[in-house]
């Protein structure tokens, strides 16, 4: 696929951005106008609102934690799952008052559940008092869309009239100081029949390696400790690119700058993770032994209804070659419970899997039916108080694994980016397979990486201690740099 040149497209928005700082400088008599951007759902749309924030900061705006201070409110909306939803038309519904009482604030609804023509229609019907409306594929328009809301005083809602492009040079205003979020590719083709994603995000998109590697130089230049990769599918990265790159090669190229840091990546595909992925992981220097690998399922005929195209067999089998390969690998995944017509016996398939494999964590989901996918139309007999039954079974037992997995960790010793101060007062990070970790320590070691002996386990959190040498036990073999 060829992407058009953009660039044009944001020098086009440089007299939009002219105007709403003029506009809100003189609204906001001499202060800085303040924003506040509330962001739901995954890691894309946390990457998705950092460029927003980029953008607003641009047209001279300052970050507040505190809504009712704000003069512009925008929420960066998810469409996955009935939940998600429901908290946002429960939150747009509370800013009714705030907007009465001052009516200049500007309310902006963004994100994958405006992609969507029916959740976009009843903000228009049901809440008035909403004055910009755009999807994931309008964000670097943001500027000319809000000057149209200032300058004409109407509604504007904007939602896929784009095509699928990808606009390099949005600028990124990152939430956080050690960890990063660097989105890889965008959208997604493989029309899981459960899943929303492909009709709000649009078709798969890779960005240039040139430009990946340029922005990964840039951020760890700032100082970030550790990067995530971020796309649906990762694993289709760089196929359909002019010049084709496995994303196995984009890693090895990433790995290859020096510096203490650390890499994740996700989403991984089982039905495209390949061994050149895994022997890439397993060579490198930067990259986490944590692998998200999303299995959804443990029934072969469940997943055939899901059109995940792999079966068990070819996850196990993965999972073997990752163990072979990476001994120390700590695999999380997502699972669906009571997927339309899963039987009881097909949901105990996905506890064997769960048995099998000794996952570290699970993200655990009960089926939700999402308007325009084919599985919303598959009849659906097992009411949802069964479900819930089958996903307190499922939680129990990934509990009992958890804990054995954490309880083989005492004694070991882990690299652990140290994150912040937690409540219990003691300092707190995350292991290299992504385990939080507690341990007493001083404040002038939070953003940097630490070897931490494992002496305690819980469930969630493991309890540790600073080893004193600390440069020994260094997965990254000891690198130093500055
Ligand atoms: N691209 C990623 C996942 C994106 S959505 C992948 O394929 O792994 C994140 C997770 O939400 C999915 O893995 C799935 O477990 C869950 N999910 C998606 N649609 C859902 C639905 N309709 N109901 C319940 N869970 C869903
Ligand atoms: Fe949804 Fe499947 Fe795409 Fe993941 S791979 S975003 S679950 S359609």
């Amino acid at each position: 696929m060829h992407h058009k040149d953009c660039s044009s497209q944001l020098e086009a928005q440089s007299v939009y951005q002219k105007n709403v700082r003029e506009i809100m400088k003189v609204r906001a008599a001499g202060e800085k106008p303040l924003a506040f951007v509330r962001t739901y759902g995954c890691q894309q749309n946390v990457a998705d609102s950092e460029k927003i924030k980029g953008e607003l900061a641009q047209m001279g705006f300052s970050f507040t934690e505190e809504a009712d201070k704000a003069d512009l409110i925008l929420f960066n909306t998810c469409a996955v799952r009935e939940h998600a939803e429901d908290r946002v038309y429960g939150n747009i519904g509370a800013l009714k008052n705030l907007k009465r009482r001052r009516p200049s604030l500007i309310i902006a609804i963004c994100g994958c559940m405006m992609e969507q023509e029916h959740a976009a229609e009843r903000i228009r019907k049901t809440f008035p008092f909403v004055n910009l409306v755009f999807g994931t594929h309008g964000i670097h328009r943001l500027p000319e869309m809000l000057s149209t809301v200032l300058t004409d005083s109407c509604r504007v809602f904007s939602r896929g009239e784009e095509e699928d492009t990808v606009v390099e040079g949005i600028p990124v205003q990152r939430d956080g100081a050690y960890k990063a979020w660097l989105t890889v590719m965008y959208g997604c083709n493989n029309f899981c029949s459960y899943c929303v994603v492909p009709y709000v995000r649009g078709r798969e998109r890779s960005r240039e390696p040139e430009a990946i590697i340029q922005e990964f130089s840039e951020i760890l230049a700032a100082g970030y400790k550790e990067i995530t990769l971020l796309g649906q599918n990762v694993n289709s990265y760089g196929k359909t690119l002019q010049t084709p790159i496995s994303f196995a090669q984009l890693l090895q190229k990433l790995d290859a700058f020096p510096g203490d840091y650390r890499i994740r990546f996700m989403t991984s595909h089982p039905k495209d993770a390949t061994h050149e992925l895994i022997d890439t992981i397993a060579q490198s220097r930067h990259i986490s032994h944590h692998i998200h690998l999303p299995f959804q399922s443990g029934s072969d005929r469940v997943l055939k209804e899901m059109n995940r195209v792999y079966d068990r067999e070819k996850y196990l089998s993965l999972v073997r070659y990752i163990r072979e390969k990476i001994p120390d690998a700590s695999l999380t995944s997502d699972v669906i419970v009571g997927f339309p017509g899963e039987t009881y016996e097909e949901f105990q398939q996905t506890l064997s899997l769960i048995e099998e494999v000794g996952f570290t964590s699970l993200y655990t989901f009960i089926y939700s039916p999402r308007e325009g996918t084919r599985a919303a139309k598959m009849p659906d007999p097992v009411p949802r108080g069964e479900k819930s039954r089958w996903m307190d079974e499922l939680l129990r037992t990934q509990e009992k694994i958890a804990e054995k997995r954490c309880a083989a960790m005492v004694g070991r010793v882990e690299r652990v980016l140290v994150e912040e101060r937690a409540k219990s007062g003691l300092l707190s990070g995350r292991t290299d397979g992504n385990v939080i970790i507690e341990f007493p320590g001083s404040e002038e070691m939070i953003g940097t990486f630490r070897d931490v002996r494992v002496i305690e386990a819980g469930i969630w959190v493991l309890k540790g201690k600073l080893e004193n040498d600390s440069l020994k036990n260094r997965k990254n073999g000891g690198f130093y740099y500055g």
